[in-house]
């Protein structure tokens, strides 16, 4: 099952998400890995192994940022290794995504991107959709939001996706389908996570988001829209978990 952490807002971002992905750890995984927004590009560090693996590899490297997502994968389309793991990088290198879940049909589309000329750095189906992603971006001059909407459109299967992109920097868009994503709202900041227990020491306020939905998420900002591009008023809730902090 795996897990989705994600953080926007004036905190440093790493910490809370190394955090949140220790605390998803009993949802079982392979590897690890962060993406970080940082000045004016996305810095990516992930590993084979576990959580513990990811922070010794990354060791003193820079991990400034008060946006970022991590991620907890359990391999299904390619084996467990470094370059499987997510975040992946877009073709063009500016926009990084998580996944959880499988893409149904990322053959089709893995096959209409490499007559394009797109080649992959991955064995993923993750992979396949972020270029699927960027190459509508691209072709349709259109936002990362939009680009998103119609991609999805085309997919089946199941996934929550994360993404964040340099365009963008503060900004984590989210969607999901069949793969649970709960969003902390905090004063100034926003998490995310697959369940609740990456942000309970930071809020009690959550939003759930439904199937097809997608999140715009800024620190003092949650935009909810459905894949047609209407707004959907988020349902705020407060919760209770004894959690063992
Ligand atoms: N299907 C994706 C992969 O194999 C995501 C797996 C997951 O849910 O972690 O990389």
């Amino acid at each position: 099952m795996c897990g989705i952490v994600g953080y926007t807002g004036t905190r440093q971002a790493y910490p809370i998400i190394i955090k949140g992905l220790k605390r998803l750890e009993y949802r079982g995984y392979d590897s690890a890995g962060v993406a970080l927004q940082q000045k004016d590009a996305v810095t990516i560090y992930k590993k084979k192994g576990k959580v513990a693996d990811l922070e010794d590899n990354i060791g003193t490297s820079n991990v400034a940022g008060t946006t970022g997502i991590g991620h907890t994968r359990w391999a299904t389309h390619g084996e467990p290794n470094d370059k499987n793991a997510h975040p992946h990088y877009s073709a063009s290198g500016k926009i990084a995504m998580i996944h959880n879940g499988i893409i149904e049909n990322y053959a089709q589309l893995k096959s209409e991107l490499s007559k394009k000329g797109y080649t992959f750095k991955s064995d993923t189906d993750t992979e396949v959709l972020l270029n699927f992603i960027e190459e509508i971006k691209t072709n349709n001059e259109c936002t990362l939001e939009e680009a998103i909407r119609i991609a999805l459109k085309r997919v089946t299967g199941a996934y929550v996706i994360l993404l964040i992109d340099n365009e963008n920097p503060d900004t984590i868009i989210a969607a999901r389908k069949g793969s649970p994503l709960v969003i902390g709202v905090g004063k100034g900041e926003h998490f995310l996570g697959s369940d609740a227990s990456p942000m309970l020491e930071y809020t009690k306020e959550v939003v759930y988001v439904n199937d097809y939905e997608l999140a715009i998420v800024k620190p003092d900002e949650l935009i909810l829209k459905n894949l047609g591009n209407e707004k959907i008023t988020p349902m705020y809730k407060s919760w209770i978990w004894n959690w063992p902090l």
